[in-house]
């Protein structure tokens, strides 16, 4: 009997869920639908005329811009090549700085005068749009009279063809940007800082005798974490479906402490998921490649392999919309929340980073010679100079509400941004360190252009996971990103502050060179001046450990807990310098994203606030009262019927009943408050007054949970969505 609880019901439409039909055709090589729905490279190739295809290529790969009869003929290649491919609709897809997804879809039909329709699509409606722009977060850079956004193609990124039951649309990753030519998006600035951080690696790269070396690009390979719950158990809880965590739940009896999950079987019902999401991913060309369970119960891992920043992270993107459609498709919900269940492992995106060609490879590789190990070493100096003189940037392109669940709170990686470097490149920087003092090789001391590195094998015992940025033999790890986040957001941070490292770099050996110093001494001192004074940032200890945060402090690295202490990174006197002289951002668009950051965050509360008001006053008060008042009628029936009462259970109800009580009206009244106009002290209020009544709340409600009647509990507990798949 389940009543009107719809918890009860949601259980037993669990059980009788039947998943779909099996579409999979074993006959099926991958191979063969990767990038099937992808107007990639070799599909131009076959139907563009040869000179027009030489031109776009230049366009992706020199970046030379793109001319108006070039696109012109592309345009009308992608048309046909698109309807031919059913699509009925053309889409300039774009990042907004909601951090979603946005499109503005328009129809390849143009009404014709004699009423009837025909397709077109021009070079001009290709490399631009026009969507309005008022309803996106804009952070004061737009004035409402000129509420027009523009969209550009970003040629780099190829277009794709969507599917859906009901028609498919062509898509076309666009930049989205103010009339004055300032960035809305996240994507502008991937590609801007993109430009500045490959200007001063090629300089580098020159000094080290690659003189017309291909184009040096950053690379991004993210690994998803997400969890997947039952649709049902999704559509019962309000808090799931608004604020995209619980907002209320108690710890469940058995918790991941088993750790039977990570890596154990992927249930059944989760690999039919994956297979399909893989399916759609391949064909929109993106390479998805492991899978595995995760710490939590009921979470998983896709990480598909590295690609151009700005491609991979549209494809990060994509991904994430995908993940969605087709969880709903095996009546699942994906939750990419950084935190949607309390006590439970926290979901993250992390961010492996390096910066190389197809000639070169990853920059950040070791070489099998002292030449080429002098060029690696002068990389990683720039990332370790980089990271130490502005960890807190790198904090503020993560901070979010959600992501503060993770970050600070006790949970994997620490808000305190360090490197882990591994005991054996540690120990070379520390040799150098000794070494240049005196330039000549003593007893462990390493001398740049002589000695050849140990080898440096990725060693998977030796991977320290509670570093927030970890170097893993041919690249970085930046663990901070939360899993619902764009990637854009880092990727920027990353290329930037590497720009000013590698400029910095450059600049030092080139000045050396000029002098008449000898090139490989020149490093040397280059080397032991970052590694001395930025070497603190380099921590190889666990992360998570109690003696950290101390430490960290004396060695003068910043801990930002909080968005509400992270965000102001973006607007201190340095960051506005750094970012204007690489040409990333100028000084209005900073502060614009600094504001947007602070709008978002009060936001999100406040939508949780309402929330666990509303979800405390409506569903759980009444529950407690209800089974309250049950008691109190037993206590009273026995009293009249002269059998002895045990009261213990009435009292042990009415403590955390009155506690929800007083929390809800403490909620009420935080909620009340009107938002201060200036935006860090809304935040500050949100984070200080808000989130500590929504706390109480919880706090008496998940205590009323265990005591409550199973019947009147009408919210999915933990242990139902987490364990039942
Ligand atoms: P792990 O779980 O051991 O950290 P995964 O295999 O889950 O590793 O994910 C590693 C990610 O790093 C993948 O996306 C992979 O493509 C990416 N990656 C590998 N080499 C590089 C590189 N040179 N630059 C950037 N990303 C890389
Ligand atoms: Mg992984």
């Amino acid at each position: 009997m389940t009543g009107n609880n719809v918890r009860l019901r949601a259980i037993q439409d669990v059980e009788a869920y039947v998943p779909p039909a099996v579409s999979f055709d074993p006959g099926e090589e991958p191979g063969k639908i990767f990038g099937e729905n992808v107007f990639s490279l070799s599909a131009m190739q076959k139907r563009l005329p040869k000179a027009v295809y030489k031109s776009v290529l230049n366009t992706i790969e020199k970046s030379a811009p793109l001319d108006s009869d070039v696109a012109d003929a592309v345009a009308s290649a992608m048309k046909d090549w698109a309807l031919e491919k059913g699509a009925t609709h053309y889409a300039h897809v774009f990042y907004p700085l909601t951090g979603l997804t946005a499109e503005k879809h328009d129809s390849f039909l143009d009404p014709v005068g004699d009423g009837t329709a025909f397709a077109s699509f021009s070079g001009k409606t290709l490399i631009q749009g026009e969507p309005d722009a008022s309803s996106f977060p804009n952070g004061g850079l737009r004035n409402t009279f000129e509420a027009r956004g523009y969209t550009g193609w970003d040629v780099m990124s190829p277009a794709y063809v969507l599917e859906n039951p009901n028609g498919n649309t062509l898509c076309i990753p666009t930049i989205f940007i103010s009339m004055t030519g300032e960035a809305l998006d996240h994507k502008t600035p991937v590609l801007r800082s993109q430009q500045a951080m490959a200007v001063h690696a090629e300089r580098v790269l020159k000094l080290f005798g690659h003189e017309n070396s291909e184009h040096v690009v950053s690379y991004l390979g993210p690994e998803q974490e997400y969890f997947l719950i039952d649709r049902h158990f999704f559509l019962s809880r309000p808090d799931l479906i608004n604020a995209g965590r619980t907002l209320f739940g108690a710890k469940p009896p058995k918790g991941q402490e088993f750790d039977d999950h990570y890596f154990g079987a992927i249930p059944e019902r989760v690999l039919a998921f994956m297979m399909d999401t893989e399916r759609e991913l391949f064909k929109l060309g993106i390479p998805a490649k492991t899978r595995h369970n995760e710490v939590a119960p009921g979470q998983f891992e896709i990480a598909p392999m590295f690609e151009r920043a700005n491609v991979g992270s549209d494809h990060q993107q994509l991904l994430m919309t995908t993940f969605k459609s087709v969880a709903k498709k095996h009546g699942m919900e994906c939750l990419f929340h950084e935190k949607p269940f309390e006590g439970v492992n926290g979901s993250g995106k992390h961010v492996n980073f390096s910066l190389g060609n197809s000639e070169l490879g990853s920059l950040l590789v070791p070489g099998d010679n002292p030449h080429d190990n002098a060029q690696f070493l002068v990389f990683c100096g720039a990332v370790i100079r980089s990271v130490d003189l502005y960890g807190g940037l790198l904090r503020a392109s993560v901070a979010s509400a959600s992501n503060d669940h993770r970050l600070g709170a006790n949970e994997a990686p620490p808000a305190i941004i360090s490197i882990f470097l591994g005991d054996q490149l540690a120990d070379v920087f520390d040799q150098i360190a000794k070494g240049g003092a005196t330039h000549s090789k003593e007893k462990g001391t390493l001398t740049i252009g002589v000695d050849t590195l140990p080898n440096l094998t990725k060693d998977p015992g030796d991977r320290n996971r509670t570093s927030p940025f970890a170097f893993t033999g041919n690249r970085f790890e930046f663990r901070a990103p939360g899993s619902g986040q764009t990637v854009a957001g880092p990727m920027v941070m990353l290329n930037t502050i590497m720009a000013e490292a590698l400029d910095y770099c450059a600049t030092e050996l080139e000045k050396s060179v000029e002098d008449g110093t000898d090139f490989n001494e020149a490093v040397q001192t280059l080397l032991t001046e970052i590694i001395s004074n930025h070497g603190k940032v380099i921590f190889n200890g666990n992360g998570y450990s109690d003696e950290w945060p101390i430490e960290a402090e004396q060695r003068g690295l910043k801990n930002l807990r909080t968005t509400v202490d992270a965000l102001p990174e973006l607007i201190t006197p340095e960051a506005i310098e750094l970012f204007s002289k690489y040409s990333v951002f100028n000084d209005r668009e900073m502060h614009s994203r600094y504001e947007i950051g602070l709008e978002q965050y009060v936001l999100s509360i406040s939508v949780e606030a309402n929330l666990t008001h509303e979800i405390g006053t409506t569903t759980i008060l009444p529950a407690a009262v209800r089974y309250q008042t049950e008691l109190a009628t037993n206590v009273s029936a026995l009293k009249s019927a002269g059998v002895e009462a045990d009261t213990s259970t009435l009292e042990a109800v009415t403590g955390p009943l009155t506690a929800l009580r007083a929390g809800l009206a403490e909620l009420a009244e935080a909620i009340g408050h009107d938002h201060d106009p200036d935006g860090l002290t809304a935040a500050t209020y949100c984070r200080d007054a808000v989130l500590p009544a929504m706390a109480s709340v919880r706090a008496a409600a998940d205590e009323l949970e265990a005591l409550v009647a199973d019947d009147l509990w009408s919210l999915p507990t933990y242990q139902e969505m987490l364990y039942i798949l």
